[in-house]
């Protein structure tokens, strides 16, 4: 899991990693949460600008910290200590995401110049053999955010959940909506309440819109490895290994 989220981060297509967004001032930061079903402990970084992987960082946070959320240099400083490599803040910008800051930032932002805001936050869940859970999701935030802004990405229940008693979830799109509605807790309630995981998946996107007017989308995995997807933004790529071993990939 935390190795599939690393090849995202590394990719500059999404918004995650390096080819982050750049925030107003013109720096990535980036945030980033994985949580264990099975223990429900979780480990979380928010507003990292010195991290290339801030999903290993949460992992380290998960096993390695008191805390279940650390964020800014502090986050950074943990990083270091617990033999992370630190890079430079411009290490993490890319080409394409400069080009449409500055292109923001001469007038209005618009939403257009952001190729990656149709390849946003990336996020993972996986299940194992003796039916552990792991769910994890790395964003580097909306566009041109406010220096300091933290989405629902890095949030327990927010961006990321996963319980063995039901499922995992890792969601994607606008977090001052998704966090009114705490988006992947409410997917795990649907699935623990019965519903089967497409079901799940689509009630929690509806309620999104509902109840918040919200753009978003979600990736699940039910208990028994039963995947549902469901966004009701243009589109959002995804894909998971059946059961059988053959990969399934949609846009
Ligand atoms: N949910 C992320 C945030 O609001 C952005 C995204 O998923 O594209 O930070």
């Amino acid at each position: 899991m935390e190795a599939a989220i690393v090849v995202l981060e590394e990719d500059p297509t999404f918004d995650a990693g390096f080819g982050s967004h750049l925030n107003r001032d013109g720096r990535v930061e980036l945030d980033a949460i994985i949580m264990d079903g099975a223990t429900l402990n979780a480990g979380a970084v928010a507003s990292v600008q010195r991290v290339r992987n801030p999903i290993r960082l949460a992992r380290k946070v998960m096993e390695s910290c008191e805390h279940m959320m650390l964020v800014g240099a502090g986050a950074e400083q943990f990083a270091a200590a617990q033999g992370l490599p630190l890079c430079q803040p411009e290490d993490l910008i890319c080409e394409r995401e400069k080009k449409a800051w500055a292109k923001c930032s001469e007038g209005d932002h618009l939403a257009e110049f952001h190729f990656s805001h149709r390849h946003g936050t990336v996020g993972a869940v996986a299940l194992d053999v003796q039916g552990r859970i792991v769910a994890g999701t790395s964003t580097g935030g909306t566009c041109c955010k406010l220096p300091g802004r933290v989405g629902d990405s890095p949030l327990i229940g927010c961006g990321c959940y996963a319980d063995i008693e039901a499922g995992g979830v890792s969601c994607t799109g606008w977090g001052e909506a998704i966090m009114k509605v705490v988006l992947a807790k409410s997917a795990v309630d649907n699935l623990r309440s019965g519903e089967n995981a497409q079901k799940a998946a689509d009630a929690a996107v509806h309620l999104l819109a509902r109840r918040a007017n919200g753009a978003g989308g979600l990736i699940l995995l039910d208990r028994n490895g039963k995947p549902g997807f469901a966004f009701n933004t243009s589109h959002m790529a995804y894909g998971y290994v059946a059961l059988d071993g053959s990969f399934v990939v949609e846009v």
